[in-house]
């Protein structure tokens, strides 16, 4: 690692987004995912054993905060959309492994919805994609990182949203595969980055992933 960064003398500043959002229905009720946030943490605590400057843009998990690691905790997408530009500003490395909700409802209710009258039809309206948005407008020197969870075409899939998204890196995991992303420690990855390396990891626990996912960003000489 480099001790001169992008954005002046220092250590290198990493952001990293972890966990799921959750989408309010009613004061009660969300939308959310199975993400546990595990991958996230791992990469925070190992940027933070690297020696880097790491903010954590966690959703709700039940993991602890790690050590050495600013942590900011958000609900929404909206939350975490707001956290992650705002720390990104001043960044060196974004890595985004949260699993943000695509949607949210358009009317959540004050009240908590009461049953009764039948069913109800639930109005979902698409929620801003934060790393898209950041690609666009992104500062000379952050290196982009994103996550893709696919059920197939992993790597047809993966490629194009590096693409889309102007990511510098991708991080491909099968949704499908057994055993499954979510949690578990035995897994599969496959990192796809702009210059067109590919890189196949199969068998290793999620620190382990880290590890490697930071060794290929720390290759964008951040
Ligand atoms: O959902 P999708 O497969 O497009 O997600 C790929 C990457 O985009 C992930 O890194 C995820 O954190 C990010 N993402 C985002 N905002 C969204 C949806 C996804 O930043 N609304």
């Amino acid at each position: 690692m480099r001790s001169v960064s992008g954005r002046g003398i220092g250590r290198p500043r990493v952001v990293v987004t972890a966990g799921p959002t959750r989408e309010k229905i009613d004061p009660i009720r969300f939308i959310s995912n199975c993400s546990t946030g595990v991958f996230g943490y791992e990469i925070a605590e190992e940027a933070a054993r690297r020696g880097c400057r790491v903010t954590l843009i966690s959703g709700p998990t039940n993991l602890a905060a790690p050590r050495g690691v600013k942590t900011i905790n958000v609900e929404s997408a909206a939350e975490m959309k707001r956290a992650t530009e705002q720390a990104s500003k001043r960044a060196d490395c974004l890595i985004m492994a949260a699993a943000v909700s695509d949607w949210r409802a358009r009317f959540p209710s004050t009240k908590k919805l009461k049953r009764g009258a039948g069913g109800k039809t639930l109005e979902l309206v698409e929620n801003p994609d934060i790393l898209a948005g950041i690609g666009k407008k992104r500062h000379k020197g952050l290196c982009l990182v994103g996550f893709a969870l696919e059920t197939d075409r992993l790597e047809k899939n993966a490629i194009s949203k590096m693409k889309a998204k102007g990511l510098d890196m991708i991080v491909a995991n099968r949704a499908s595969a057994r055993p499954g992303p979510f949690g578990y420690n035995n897994i599969n990855i496959a990192i796809f980055d702009r210059v067109g390396r590919r890189l196949r990891v199969r068998g290793v626990n999620k620190r382990k992933a880290a590890k490697i996912i930071l060794d290929r960003a720390f290759s964008f000489n951040i």
